[in-house]
């Protein structure tokens, strides 16, 4: 028997994966401890409408999440958002987004500075600095942080990058490594010359798309990005596979007989014990250090190095009426400096089509980023009050939501830090004398959920060469 435990996209793509290798869906069982498959994959209902609580679009750089669905039946569902511009908040309102920027980081300085209003002018002027100053010596791997304020000060750190790059890992620009997170900067700098960081990146930046090209490369499901997870979980119980839905599993032994994996109960309701031929854990880094704990000691170890960040999703429902103009972009970028609880807004009626509703806006509110865990002392009421509060200084509203979910993520996002891709392949290189245990999932290979697909792809890949070659 072969075992793939957790049930989010990770899990998901590493049970399709060997079922296309050729093993049998008898031979294979996926294990998840909720009672729903999806992991961070989330939608709910408001407004009649499908809302994400997790994650809202996937890049479409990579094929990776339309060829998932393509082999699960799913054909032209797929939508685009019709917007994609966040504004920035500081010093008491929205500014626009700088242009001349990648990842918040000034490529063309000129353009920059003259757009740059969301800045001080001292912060314009430390900006203008990245081309004169000594090039920054980099040794293997370094904090985001480390190469922005040695180049453009820390305004732009805490203004631009951390909230664009940060905000995507709910981190910290100050803990999250280059190599793995921006490893396009990382590159840029270290294979050019140049002393100055936004001329190295003038190389590497994508071309100007053609007026009228589709320039947006995200999409999701009109029905919900959970469609993707109903329709998998669908094609794979109907070939057989057998899933196990609320069951935890607990422990993973590596005795004589080979692999053995424990599930979760107690008492007279000991859980299953199942021998293994294999295992692929596609579950978060403190899970699979707990699982690991007897077979795998150095290997548990390092996994619980890994740190998380915790995010609470709070779906909103404004009348229109709140908004003293309406809406314009995709959302609303908080930076940390000013001190707020909400981190970002998302306008979800905005940015998809699907969403649209005569007479309210829909919101995606977050809350809680690395190193702020402040939403985790509230209930759910009160976190709703100050949010709800917050927003009335962000976005200028006259009145209170019509109504609001909040869904709280613990060990939302995996923090990257340096030299995290180095750990990871320690990490492996331990579980590959362990025998044919597999890892994959956010905490290894990327946290998007293109990134996801591809690393739960992989694994089983490597699983089934290991067992058939
Ligand atoms: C609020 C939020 C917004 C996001 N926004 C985006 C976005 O817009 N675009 C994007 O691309 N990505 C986004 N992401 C990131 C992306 O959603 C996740 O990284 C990805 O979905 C993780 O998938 P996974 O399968 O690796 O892990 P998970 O989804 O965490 O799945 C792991 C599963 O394992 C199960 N499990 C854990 N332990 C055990 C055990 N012992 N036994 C059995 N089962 C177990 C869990 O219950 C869970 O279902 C967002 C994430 C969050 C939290």
């Amino acid at each position: 028997m072969l075992a793939v435990v957790g049930g989010g996209i990770s899990g998901i793509a590493a049970a399709l994966e060997l079922l296309e290798k050729g093993i049998s869906p008898d031979e294979l069982m996926l294990v998840e401890a909720q009672d729903s498959m999806g992991g961070k994959i989330r939608s709910i209902e408001m407004a009649g409408k499908r809302v994400e609580a997790g994650p809202d679009a996937f890049l479409t750089r990579t094929t990776a999440p339309a060829d998932l669905a393509t082999r699960v039946g799913l054909g032209d569902e797929l939508v685009r958002p019709r917007s994609f511009s966040a504004a920035i908040w500081a010093r008491g309102k929205q500014y626009p987004s700088p242009e001349g920027i990648m990842l918040g980081v000034p490529v063309s300085v000129g353009q920059f500075v003259r757009t740059s209003a969301v800045l001080s002018p001292l912060g314009r002027l430390r900006a203008l600095l990245d081309v004169v100053l000594p090039k920054t010596p980099l040794a293997g791997d370094a904090t985001i942080s480390h190469l922005v304020r040695s180049r453009f000060g820390r305004e732009v750190d805490e203004v631009l990058v951390d909230p664009m790059v940060g905000g995507i890992n709910a981190g910290s620009t100050t803990v999250l490594g280059l190599r793995a997170v921006a490893p396009q900067l990382l590159e840029a700098y270290k294979n050019s010359g140049a002393r100055s960081l936004a001329r190295s990146l003038v190389a590497v930046v994508p071309p100007r798309p053609q007026p009228g090209a589709r320039t947006i490369p995200f999409a999701s499901f009109a029905t919900g990005l959970d469609t993707l997870v109903r329709a998998s979980e669908e094609y794979l119980a109907a070939r057989g596979v057998r899933i196990l839905k609320g069951a935890r599993a607990e422990t993973i032994s590596n005795g004589r007989g080979g692999l053995t994996l424990q599930l979760a109960g107690s008492g007279r309701k000991r859980g299953e014990r199942i021998a293994l031929a294999g295992v692929i854990l596609a579950i978060p880094a403190p899970s699979a250090a707990a699982l690991l704990s007897e077979a795998a000691r150095s290997a548990s170890a390092k996994l619980e190095r890994i740190d998380y960040a915790d995010v609470a999703m709070t779906v909103m429902r404004y009348p229109k009426s709140a908004f003293a103009e309406p809406l314009r972009g995709s959302g609303l970028l908080v930076p940390r400096r000013f001190g707020h609880l909400v981190t970002a807004v998302t306008f979800a009626s905005r940015k998809w089509e699907h969403l649209d509703l005569p007479d309210s806006e829909l919101l995606r509110v977050s809350a809680g980023r690395f190193g702020d865990r402040r939403f985790a002392h509230m209930d759910d009421t009160t976190l709703q009050r100050e949010i709800a509060a917050e927003l009335t200084e962000l976005m200028d509203l006259r009145q209170g939501p019509a109504e609001a979910t909040t869904w709280r993520w613990q060990g939302a996002l995996p923090q990257y830090r340096p030299f995290h891709m180095e750990l990871v392949a320690s990490i492996r290189g331990d579980l590959a004398e362990t025998g044919a245990v597999e890892l994959c999932g956010a905490a290894y290979d990327g946290v998007g959920v293109p990134a996801c697909i591809a690393s739960g792809t992989e694994a089983a890949k490597r699983l089934a060469s290991r067992l058939t070659g």
